[in-house]
C-alpha cells in the first residue's frame, strides 16, 4: 500500500483542480479516475455540448444569410458523424492536457475504480482486474454525477445525456423528457438539424428555477424555433413499435419518435464507494453531506462538486476543489467558496443567461424591487427575416438601488452576463449602470439604457 497527503477520489473538473493545486503547495497527491480525466464537463457534459451546438447553429446561420445577400449553389449539407468524430478528437486532445497537467504537476494518476476500505484507504480495483490500496493522509470524494433515469415501464428503451454524445446518426423524430437546462440545450440541437422535436415536462413551465419572465419568454422563442411542448405532462411508458419507440403520456398523448431522452435530473455518482460502511453520511439521494469547510462525517475525508449536490456547475466545482487545496495545503485555513451571484447559462436557441436573484426570489427574501424589462427584435433580424426576438431584464433594490439580478434571453447571452456578474460582484448600482456608456450598436447596450421601470409582480 502506497501513502499520499491527499488521495483524490475522482478526475473531473473539481477534482483534478484539487489534486492539481494540492501538488503545486507541495503535497504528495494521488488522483484516482476509473474513466477518462476531465469528468462529466470534459467527456460528456459541458465541452462536447457547446460543440454540438456550435455544430448545429449553422443551419440558422446559412439560412440567415440570404437576408444579407448570400445565395448557395447547392444546399448545405450536415454529417452529423463528422460533427461527432470531430468532437471526439478535441476531446481526447483535451484528456491528454488534463493528464499532463496532473503528471507535470506531480500528481500519480492512477487508473481504475477506487471505493472505501477503511476511511482513508481506498481499494482501487482496474480494468484488468487487478486491484491495490492507496492511503491518504487527507481523502477526497469528487465523484460527480449521473443522470436519473425515470422509474417507468420501458425506461431501457430511452438514452440519458451521455446516450445523446454516443449516437452515430441523427434521429428523424425525437421526445424528450425533462425541460430543465440540458433537456432544452439538446432539443435545441435537434431541432436546429432539422429533427421534429417534443420536449415534455411535468411542470407547467420549463427551467424551473429561472425567473418567471425568462421561463415565459423562452418557452415562447422555443416553440417560435419549432420545438413542440407539452407541458404539465409527464411520460407513464415507453414501448417498443418497430423501429420507432413510443412514449404514452399521462393524458394518453402517444409520442412515436426514433430517439427517447431523458433528461430529468441527475444524482450523486456514489452508490459504490462503500461509504456508509465506513461511516461516511449521505443523504436519501446519495450526496455526500459536508459542512462548510467539504468536511464529511469522517475526520480528514472531503467531498465537493456534484456529489454534494449543491450547485452543479463546472466553476463552481473548480472553486469548490481550489478552496479546499488551499485550506489544506496552501497555508489558508480560512478560504471558502461564496455561493452568492453564480452566474450561469442555458446553451440553448435562446440561449439564456442570468447572474443573481430572480424577481420572485427577490421579493421571497423581503426586498422591495424595481423591475427594468425590455424585449425586442435584435438588429441581425430585421435583415435576416427571423421572426425571433431576445428580452433583458433587471431586477433592482428599491432602497439601495443595487441591481440584485440581471437576466439575458437572446443570442450571446452567455457572453453578456459574465460581465455583468463582475458588476453585480462589486455591488453595481442601477445609476451606475445608468452612467455606462453603451457600445452601439450591440444587443447588451440595452441593458445600460433601460430607464423606465415596468409593474413588478407584486404590485
Ligand atoms: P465530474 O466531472 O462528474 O467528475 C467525476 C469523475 O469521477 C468522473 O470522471 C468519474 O469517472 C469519476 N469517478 C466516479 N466514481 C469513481 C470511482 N469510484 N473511482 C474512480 N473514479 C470515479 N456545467 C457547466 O458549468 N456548464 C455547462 O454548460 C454544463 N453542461 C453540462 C451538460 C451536460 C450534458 C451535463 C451532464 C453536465 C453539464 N454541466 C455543465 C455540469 C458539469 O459537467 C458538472 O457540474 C461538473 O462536471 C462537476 O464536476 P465534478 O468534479 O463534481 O464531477
Amino acid at each position: 500500500m502506497e501513502d499520499f497527503d491527499f488521495v483524490v477520489l475522482g478526475g473531473g473538473s473539481g477534482g483534478v483542480r484539487a489534486a492539481r493545486m494540492a501538488a503545486s503547495f507541495g503535497a504528495k497527491v494521488a488522483l484516482i479516475e476509473s474513466g477518462r480525466l476531465g469528468g462529466t464537463c470534459v467527456n460528456v457534459g459541458c465541452v462536447p455540448k457547446k460543440l454540438m451546438v456550435y455544430g448545429a447553429s449553422f443551419a440558422e446561420r446559412f439560412h440567415e444569410a440570404r437576408g444579407f445577400g448570400w445565395s448557395f449553389d447547392t444546399t448545405p449539407r450536415f454529417d452529423w458523424a463528422s460533427l461527432v468524430d470531430a468532437r471526439e478528437k478535441e476531446i481526447r486532445r483535451l484528456n491528454g492536457i488534463y493528464e499532463k497537467l496532473l503528471v507535470d504537476a506531480g500528481v500519480t494518476v492512477i487508473e481504475g475504480f477506487g471505493a472505501f476500505e477503511e476511511s482513508r484507504t481506498l481499494r482501487v480495483t482496474r480494468a484488468d482486474g487487478s486491484t491495490s490500496r492507496v492511503r491518504g493522509e487527507h481523502v477526497l470524494i469528487a465523484t460527480g454525477g449521473r443522470s436519473r433515469m425515470p422509474p417507468i415501464p420501458g425506461a431501457e428503451l430511452g438514452v440519458d445525456s451521455d446516450g445523446f454524445f454516443a449516437l452515430r446518426t441523427l434521429p428523424r423524430r425525437v421526445v424528450i423528457a425533462g425541460g430543465g437546462y440540458i433537456g432544452v440545450e439538446l432539443a435545441s440541437v435537434f431541432r436546429a438539424l432539422g429533427s421534429e422535436v417534443h420536449v415534455v415536462h411535468r411542470n407547467p413551465e420549463l427551467l424551473n428555477a429561472f425567473d418567471h419572465d425568462v421561463r415565459r419568454f423562452f418557452a415562447e422563442q422555443l416553440e417560435l424555433h419549432g420545438v413542440t411542448l407539452h407541458l404539465g405532462r409527464t411520460i407513464e411508458r415507453l414501448d417498443r413499435d418497430g423501429t420507432s419507440v413510443v412514449a404514452t403520456l399521462d393524458d394518453g398523448t402517444k409520442l412515436a419518435a426514433d430517439l427517447q431522452l431523458a433528461a430529468v435530473g441527475r444524482v450523486p455518482n456514489t452508490a459504490k464507494l462503500g461509504l456508509a460502511a465506513v461511516g461516511i453520511d449521505t443523504s436519501p439521494d446519495g450526496a455526500v453531506q459536508v459542512d462548510d469547510t467539504f468536511q464529511t462525517s469522517q475526520p480528514n475525508v472531503y467531498a465537493l462538486g456534484d456529489c454534494i449536490g449543491r450547485v452543479q456547475l463546472t466553476p463552481v466545482a473548480l472553486a469548490e476543489g481550489m478552496t479546499l487545496a488551499r485550506r489544506l495545503f496552501g497555508g489558508q485555513p480560512d478560504a471558502s467558496v461564496d455561493y452568492d451571484l453564480v452566474p450561469t447559462a442555458v446553451f440553448a436557441t435562446p440561449e439564456v443567461a442570468t447572474v443573481g436573484l430572480t424577481e420572485e426570489a427577490a421579493w421571497r427574501r423581503g426586498e422591495r424591487v424595481k423591475v427594468f424589462r425590455s424585449t425586442f427584435r435584435p438588429m441581425k433580424h430585421t435583415l435576416s427575416g427571423q421572426p425571433y426576438r431576445m428580452m433583458m431584464k433587471l431586477v433592482v433594490c428599491e432602497t439601495s438601488d443595487r441591481v440584485l439580478g440581471v437576466h439575458v434571453v437572446g443570442p450571446d447571452a452567455g457572453e453578456i452576463v459574465q460581465g455583468f456578474a463582475v458588476a453585480l460582484r462589486v455591488g453595481a448600482t442601477k445609476a451606475q449602470l445608468d452612467a455606462t456608456i453603451g457600445i452601439h450598436p450591440t444587443a447588451a447596450e440595452e441593458l445600460v439604457t433601460m430607464r423606465t421601470p415596468v409593474p413588478s409582480m407584486h404590485v
